[in-house]
């Protein structure tokens, strides 16, 4: 399971940068770039989802549903880092028992005050682990 949160959040990151050169090529183009600069950055665009759709065929049809689901209608938001015990989409804490299960990345735990999918956030690990 871990492995899979780790991909549904990988995804998430590509569907935001995907958003993000979109939005600056309407920009460039809206400033009259050449046609011969968008389209070369319109073919890098096609290549990072061509391996966001590769991704999306790794990922259990039921988190990939959840997300896509959630991504539409809260855009960026669907997956969560805990950190702390405190969810960092809403910064709401979620109970420690279910903290635990974040951390053990079985199943798909949801944050129930927002209901983004959590992921443990490991750099909290390695912040502790320089402490010491
Ligand atoms: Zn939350």
């Amino acid at each position: 399971m871990k492995e899979q949160l780790k991909l549904v959040a990988k995804l998430q990151e590509v569907d935001r940068l995907l958003n993000r050169l979109g939005k600056a090529l309407e920009e460039l183009r809206s400033q009259g770039l050449s046609d011969d600069e968008i389209h070369s950055i319109s073919l890098e665009l096609e290549q990072i989802a061509e391996g966001k759709d590769e991704m999306k065929t790794r990922i259990r049809q039921d988190l990939l549903n959840y997300y896509q689901r959630f991504y539409k209608r809260h855009h960026d938001k669907a997956v969560a880092k805990l950190s702390g015990g405190v969810c960092l989409n809403c910064f709401v804490t979620v109970p420690s028992a279910k903290a635990l299960r974040v951390r053990r990345a079985e199943e798909i735990e949801y944050c129930e005050n927002c209901g983004s999918i959590l992921i443990w956030d490991e750099e909290q690990d390695e912040e502790k682990k320089k402490d010491k």
